[in-house]
């Protein structure tokens, strides 16, 4: 079928590729790869030879209008990116737009995405949930944005880098507070895949004391906002209280 297929790849082990993945990546005539020497083990790996072509957030929009008469010619295209599902915190956002708009199918796949599998590991309620991309570089950009989502009831997830965890965690820890309960996910799928959970102050201190916490690839998880259920009060506001209660009229 003559499509545009969005096919996520591994986020470190390659068994996690699913067998439809492979299938679409063989039969399409073009793999748009948000960078084609990464995706060129990958695709090499599994003995894949379609054509490859760069797509990445520099030339979306121009390449996004070739895939198109691709796509008219009758020709199907393949989205990956390096690894996880396009689109989230990856290229392809415009791709898919201007696909749609020009009357073309577009047909996702399921797979692995980091911030939906540290979600389903994290021990953090997963009912209601804010996928929050990268906190900004800056630390102003990154308080702002935390303070923004502070009061959100939502648990928050966050994509992060190791030369930025520990500046994020102490941002999390000034607004959010260092009570509120956090997860790491780090190195998920590989040999050294690890859950941090604690409060943001423990996780913190954990990470700052062990310089092997700030390698690899993490996800960040926050629990949302708390408010103060009636049987949370402390106990001495409660006894005051009871006590206005008897003593106003
Ligand atoms: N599109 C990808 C996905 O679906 O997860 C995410 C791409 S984003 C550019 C890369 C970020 O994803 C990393 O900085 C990290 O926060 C997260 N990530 C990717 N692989 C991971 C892994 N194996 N373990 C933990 N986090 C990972």
């Amino acid at each position: 079928k003559v499509a545009l297929y969005i096919v996520p790849t591994p986020i470190g082990n390659l068994g996690d590729i699913s067998e439809r993945a492979l299938d679409i990546l063989r039969q399409v005539s073009l793999i748009a790869c948000e960078d084609t020497r990464h995706s060129g083990k990958l695709l090499s790996h599994f003995g894949i030879e379609t054509r490859k072509v760069a797509l990445h957030d520099h030339n979306e929009r121009d390449k996004a209008q070739w895939i198109a008469q691709k796509l008219a010619a009758g020709e199907s295209v393949a989205l990956i990116s390096d690894a996880g599902t396009p689109l989230i915190s990856d290229p392809g956002y415009h791709l898919v737009s201007i696909v749609r708009q020009e009357g073309f199918e577009v047909i996702p796949l399921p797979g692995p995405c980091a911030a939906i599998t540290a979600l389903s590991a994290s021990g953090l309620p997963s009912d209601r949930f804010s996928f929050e991309g990268f906190l900004p570089a800056k630390e102003k950009g990154r308080i702002d944005k935390l303070s923004a989502l502070k009061q959100d009831p939502r648990t928050l997830i966050f994509y992060e880098s190791p030369h930025r965890i520990v500046h994020s965690l102490e941002s999390i820890v000034s607004v959010l507070g260092e009570d509120r309960v956090i997860a790491m996910a780090r190195e998920i799928t590989k040999t050294f895949e690890t859950f941090l959970t604690g409060t943001a102050a423990e996780v913190l201190d954990k990470v700052k004391s062990d310089p092997n916490q700030q390698r690899g690839e993490m996800v960040l998880m926050c629990h949302g906002y708390r408010s103060m259920q009636e049987d949370e009060l402390p106990i001495a506001a409660i006894e005051t209280l009871t006590l206005l209660c008897t003593e106003l009229p």
